[in-house]
């Protein structure tokens, strides 16, 4: 039973506050801090069974992130806010020695790029001060580390390719908009692509290579390699792998628009002067697009999303692909947000559970695949996200 401080009060932030009131046993209390304390209201006043209390924090500013965690004296601060501000989120952590969880690893503001060294640096810092920084537990970060984990635990002697894959089918009804965070999704894809083979990163441009994927029980679908962050973790601590490889779908409709945007200079991340004001593109066309928090009313589909692993096993060559599928309707008629959200906050919800029970534990900063993957599989279904395990020709998807 512990008092908990979640930062942020976006789509995201809505799905953690309401499944850690459905685990009682682990959430007592919590208290919702973001920029726009209405917001955090707007969540607090749809969850039943725990004391829910808001405030308002710019966590830009370590400072007040601090002040607000002596106050409320947390056992663990989840940012559910922006990679923006994880580095101050976490010097605040230190400076008043609580636990901190994340859903994305670090970027600057002023440049599309986001890696682990930033956080990783924090290493020393954070054993020392006996406290615990989890990084990366949504699903893709997060739920896909465990699965890359267990599949090397229980199936795997050597693992040789991963293929994380994923897949949203969904329909929101809009011409345009992103399912999470608009400025941070638009950055991550208009950047180049980046797989890993034979020990190097390969660069690619931009959404260039493309394959079919047959997402089970979902789709067949249109299917790019991105660089995304795990991969960057995951070769770290499984350096056997001989290639990880990223793949997301887009529909076509999705591409022409992106593709419009960037021509005409709108995903652009520096300062131009309009009147005689600064104003940066890519943050005024967030103000213009659906907030992703508005999405899930009427959104239907699914997403399907898991890791094909290629390797050996008792000396014979093998393929495995563990995955989840989720549906966005059920999302929004169990916490009012649609499937990427919910995706995304139920894993948080649970790696920060077995944080609290000290399941998972180890001072310093963590990447989800270093912990047992056991206990988080054993449960996250119960939590909403089952999971299901293919063998063979059926788990060949790429
Ligand atoms: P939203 O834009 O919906 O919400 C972000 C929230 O953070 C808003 O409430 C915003 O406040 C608040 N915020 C922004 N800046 C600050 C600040 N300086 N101080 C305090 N609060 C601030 O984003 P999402 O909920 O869609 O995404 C949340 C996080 O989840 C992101 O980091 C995203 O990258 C990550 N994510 C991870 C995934 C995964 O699988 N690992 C998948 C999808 C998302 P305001 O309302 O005032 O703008």
């Amino acid at each position: 039973m512990s008092k908990v401080l979640i930062i942020g009060a976006g789509g995201v932030a809505n799905v953690v506050a309401k499944k850690c009131a459905q685990n009682s046993e682990d959430y007592s209390e919590l208290l919702i801090a973001t920029r726009t304390k209405s917001k955090a209201d707007k969540i607090a006043s749809e969850i039943k069974g725990i004391p829910v209390h808001t405030a308002k924090v710019d966590a830009d500013h370590a400072s007040e992130v601090a002040a607000i965690i002596r106050d409320f004296k947390p056992r663990l601060v989840m940012n559910i806010a922006l990679p923006y501000q994880d580095l101050a989120i976490m010097d605040a952590c230190l400076e008043t020695g609580v636990d901190y969880l994340d859903t994305a690893n670090y970027e600057p503001k002023d440049v599309a790029k986001f890696e682990y060294s930033w956080q990783w640096a924090y290493q020393d810092r954070f054993r020392d001060a006996g406290i615990m920084a989890l990084l990366g537990s949504g699903f893709d970060p997060g739920q896909t580390n465990v699965y890359t984990a267990w599949l090397k635990k229980h199936h795997f002697d050597r693992m040789d390719t991963l293929d994380i894959v994923d897949c949203n089918n969904g329909d929101h009804g809009k011409a345009f908009a992103t399912n999470f965070n608009p400025e941070i999704n638009i950055r991550e894809i208009t950047q180049n692509g980046r797989f890993w083979e034979n020990g190097a990163w390969h660069e690619i441009p931009a959404l260039s290579i493309k394959a079919d994927i047959d997402y089970p029980e979902v789709a067949t679908r249109g299917s790019y390699v991105l660089f995304h962050e795990e991969l960057e973790s995951l070769v770290k601590h499984f350096p056997e792998l001989r290639r990880a490889r990223f793949w997301m779908t887009f529909g076509d409709n999705y591409i022409k628009h992106l593709t419009v945007l960037q021509n005409v200079g709108m995903t652009r991340i520096d300062p131009v002067k309009f009147n005689g004001v600064d104003i940066v593109p890519l943050e005024f066309l967030k103000a213009l697009l659906p907030p992703p928090d508005s999405l899930g009313e009427g959104y239907s589909g699914k997403t399907c999303i898991g890791c094909q692993v290629t390797g050996v096993k008792d000396g014979a060559p093998k393929t495995g692909f563990v995955y989840n599928v989720c549906d966005h309707a059920e999302c929004f008629q169990e916490v009012g947000g649609q499937a990427i959200a919910y995706t995304t906050g139920v894993p948080a919800m649970l790696g920060g559970a077995l944080m609290l029970r000290g399941t998972w534990r180890r001072a310093g900063v963590v990447n989800m695949e270093e912990m047992d993957p056991d206990p988080f599989m054993e449960e996250i279904g119960k939590w909403g996200l089952p999971w299901k395990y293919l063998e063979g020709a059926s788990a060949q998807l790429v």
